[in-house]
């Protein structure tokens, strides 16, 4: 013998019902504001990651390591594409005795500003970074050496004519430039070395001087 009872959902339990999908559907809507809050911070933080890896804190130009991948790539496509390209290395001169005689923090001021005043002298396409103290490196895709440098010369003279710091107006700063043109099969390093010892010339050659 079996005895089936059946019987009709009373109010009671109705309610219960009710309460239980209103909770889920307001668990539901926090777990989803949780996780698009959790999103936005990670991508921020992400973001903001990636700006510190690539950008130089100080003066805002991109960082050596940044610098190599971009100019590494620049490279590549340029030669797939038959096109030229330059790079100009510069340092500035005499910095040390600039740090010595009116202290470190004016010299950061002129790192920054002479940062924004010679990247704002290039085009759109060109790369600037900042390769090392007071050491700038600018790839110039599309280039060949005497355009390269007539543009180093113009940022040369750019700077020469510059009032870098405020508080100092009379103090003149300048930097050496060595140039030179990717050649075929040469390494992003290779061409580096290259304009380096070109900017050693420059600097020999009693500073202030572009050496293509
Ligand atoms: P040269 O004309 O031969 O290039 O001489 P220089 O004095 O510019 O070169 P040197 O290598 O003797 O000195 C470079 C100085 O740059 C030394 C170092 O303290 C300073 N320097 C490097 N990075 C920074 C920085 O971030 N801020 C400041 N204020 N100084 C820096
Ligand atoms: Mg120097
Ligand atoms: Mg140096």
């Amino acid at each position: 013998w079996f005895l089936f009872v059946e019987r009709p959902e009373d109010a009671a339990m109705a309610g219960a019902r009710r309460a239980l999908y209103l909770n889920l559907v307001v668990y539901v809507l926090i777990l989803v504001l949780a996780l698009l809050a959790a999103g936005f911070t990670v991508n921020r933080f992400q973001s903001r990651l990636e700006r510190t890896a690539s950008y130089d804190p100080l003066t805002g130009a991109m960082n050596r390591l940044a610098f190599q991948a971009v100019a590494d790539h620049a490279i590549r496509e340029t030669r797939r594409e038959g096109r030229p390209l330059s790079v100009i290395l510069f340092d500035i001169d005499h910095f040390k005795a600039i740090n010595d005689t009116r202290g470190h923090q004016v010299g950061d001021i002129v790192l920054t500003s002479l940062a924004q005043l010679l990247a704002g002298g290039l085009r759109e396409i060109d790369i600037f970074g900042r390769w090392g103290g007071e050491e700038f490196l600018c790839i110039l895709p599309n280039t060949q050496i005497p355009e390269a440098v007539t543009c180093a010369e113009r940022l040369r003279l750019r700077l020469e004519d510059a009032q870098l710091v405020a508080a100092h107006p009379e103090l003149a700063v300048t930097a050496s430039f060595g140039v030179g043109t990717c050649q075929p099969e040469e390494s992003l390093d290779a061409l580096i070395q290259r304009v380096d010892t070109l900017l050693y010339q420059a600097k020999n050659a009693g500073r202030n001087c572009v050496k293509g």
